[in-house]
């Protein structure tokens, strides 16, 4: 799973879509970051 973030809300998520604003997010390639409800095991 890829880690993506969006630009505008500067949140992270794993999805392609912000489900905040809806628009697409962009890589994040950040070795360790703080994802709410992400699993650790993947
Ligand atoms: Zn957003």
């Amino acid at each position: 799973m890829k880690l993506k973030k969006c630009k505008t809300c500067n949140l992270y998520t794993l999805k392609e879509i912000c489900s905040k604003c809806n628009k697409k997010t962009s890589d994040a390639h950040y070795k360790f970051v703080r994802v709410g409800n992400a699993p650790k095991s993947k």
